[in-house]
This record gives C-alpha cells, sequence and structure tokens, in this order.
C-alpha cells in the first residue's frame, strides 16, 4: 500500500531520532533520499548504518545521500532542495522533521531562548516548506510536505513555553499551506507524536528524576508506553505515500491515545 520505489524525498534532522528512523525506512521503502542535518558526524553514521542493512524481505532498494544542512539559513535549504532536484529529476516527497526540544517553564525561558528555539522549530520549518514547495510547484506530479509537528502543536502542556508554541508553527504551517496550494496537487500534513524513546528521551533514564518523568509520560499515553521511532516514520510514510492521496492539512496524532483522553 505505501510504496515509495523512485521517489525523491528528502528528510531534515536526519541524523537522529525520528528523522534518522524516516530515512531508514524510506529507502527501505525504495525512496531516493536526501538526509539533511547539521551534524556531520551523525550523518556519517546514518550511511553506514543503511549500507549495512540486511537484505530485509519487502527491502525495496532505495538510497541516500547526507548533506549537511542547518535549516535556519536560507541558503542551506535551498541548496538542500536543489541538491534532491539535481540528483534525483525532481522533488516528491519533504519531510520537515528538524528541531530542537527544550523544556523550560515562562520564567526559565529567556527571550534568547525563545529566539532559539522559534529560530530551528518555527523558521526552518517555515524555510523548508516554502523552498521544497517551490519546487514542487512546477512539477506534473505535484509533490507532498510531511511536517513533524508533536502533541504540543495541538494542545497546552507544562514546562513548554516556547517549544510548544513553536510546535503549534508546525501545525499551522500545514493548516495554511495545505490550503494553498492543494490546487496543484501538493498536500501538506503533519504527524503530531507523543513521547517518543528517541536516544535523547532514553538518556533521561540517567539523570535524576528521569525515569519518575518517563514512567509518569508512559502512563498518560493510554496505550501505557512511549512511542517507538519508526511508529512515527511509518506514519509519515503513508502520509507521504499515494496511499493518502485525499489526505491533506490533517495533524495526525501518533501517540498511543494522549490527545484523546
Ligand atoms: P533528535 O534530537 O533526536 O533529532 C533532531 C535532529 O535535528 C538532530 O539530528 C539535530 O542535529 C537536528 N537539528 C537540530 N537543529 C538543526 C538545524 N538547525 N538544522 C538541521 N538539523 C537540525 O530529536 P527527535 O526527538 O527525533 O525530534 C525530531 C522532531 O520530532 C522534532 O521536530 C521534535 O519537535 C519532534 N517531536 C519529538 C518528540 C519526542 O518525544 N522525541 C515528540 C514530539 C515531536
Amino acid at each position: 500500500l505505501v510504496d515509495l520505489r523512485g521517489r525523491s524525498c528528502l528528510v531534515t534532522g536526519a541524523a537522529s531520532g525520528i528523522g534518522r528512523a524516516t530515512a531508514e525506512l524510506l529507502v527501505r521503502l525504495g525512496a531516493q533520499v536526501v538526509a539533511a542535518d547539521v551534524d556531520a558526524d551523525g550523518l556519517a553514521r546514518l550511511t553506514a548504518r543503511t549500507a549495512m542493512r540486511e537484505d530485509a524481505p519487502g527491502d525495496a532498494g532505495g538510497e541516500v545521500v547526507t548533506l549537511v544542512c542547518d535549516v535556519t539559513v536560507p541558503e542551506d535549504v535551498r541548496r538542500m532542495v536543489d541538491q534532491a532536484v539535481t540528483r534525483f529529476g525532481r522533488l516528491d516527497v519533504a519531510v520537515a522533521n528538524a528541531g530542537i526540544l527544550p523544556l523550560s517553564d515562562l520564567a526559565e525561558t529567556s527571550p534568547e531562548d525563545w529566539d532559539k528555539v522559534m529560530a530551528v522549530d518555527g523558521k526552518g520549518m517555515f524555510l523548508t516548506c516554502k523552498y521544497a514547495i517551490e519546487a514542487m510547484a512546477g512539477q506534473p506530479r505535484g509533490g507532498a510536505v510531511v511536517c513533524v509537528s508533536s502533541i504540543s502543536g495541538l494542545a497546552g502542556q507544562a514546562r513548554q513555553a516556547a517549544y510548544g508554541p513553536a510546535k503549534f508553527v508546525a501545525s499551522g504551517l500545514t493548516m495554511h499551506l495545505a490550503v494553498e496550494w492543494a490546487d496543484r496537487g501538493i498536500r501538506v500534513n503533519a504527524v503530531a507524536p507523543g513521547t517518543i524513546t528517541t536516544e535523547r528521551v532514553q538518556a533521561l533514564q540517567d539523570e535524576p528524576g528521569g525515569p519518575e518523568y518517563l514512567d509518569v509520560m508512559a502512563r498518560s499515553h493510554p496505550l501505557g508506553r512511549l512511542g517507538e521511532p519508526e511508529e512515527v516514520a511509518r506514519a509519515i510514510a503513508f502520509l507521504a505515500s499515494d496511499a493518502a492521496s485525499f489526505i491533506t492539512g490533517v495533524v495526525l496524532p501518533v501517540d498511543g491515545g494522549y490527545l484523546a483522553r
């Protein structure tokens, strides 16, 4: 059902966590992927992992090329889109995933902290959508954008005074751009993950109060556990594929029921 063979894709923030799981899944589904991140070492590890993957049943044999790119810098984002178009002939799918995830309450959040998170999670998401959609606009087959929002981009939470509002940018861009670009065959959707066991989240196990926090978070998800990066990647791949051909403007919770409570 979800077939991305020969599709030209880009993924930002692909060096770790949800972005890496997404890049790896798109490759297994047969896509040609530009994987972009500020973390050059993480990208090198992604290349090595992809090259060493087993010939698992169902692996449709895609490929990945990596690119160091800072999503807050317009020139970098343009270069990333150009890379996909030059190398693979067009751009079918853009996954705007790169983000930083600081947890701080209003008192702890300085004006500089606000600017920092808005630069990556806000402006970075905008720039990725802008240049990707401009490249897709001239193509006969249009394209699909998937933004990575969060449960914090659909509902309020404590200790997310800057991060939470920044994720509302991802949800808002999704709805507004979906309406603006639908008549040109470009679908724009988002996923809104609950708490996901990325390396960064797993590292909380070793921090004071971390295990208790993770336990509370797991119990707040009605399915009784945290999500896996691959579970978010599967939702992204679905929204990016023709299987979701009549879906646009949706912010899809991938949250074990968190927002349904
Ligand atoms: P992560 O830290 O594992 O991965 C984020 C990646 O983005 C890193 O590789 C980092 O180097 C990259 N990055 C940071 N700034 C960048 C920049 N300026 N330019 C390019 N790349 C940059 O985090 P993650 O948990 O995988 O988060 C990925 C996305 O998922 C984020 O948008 C985050 O808000 C969202 N999200 C995560 C969770 C969760 O529980 N992990 C929950 C909801 C939403």
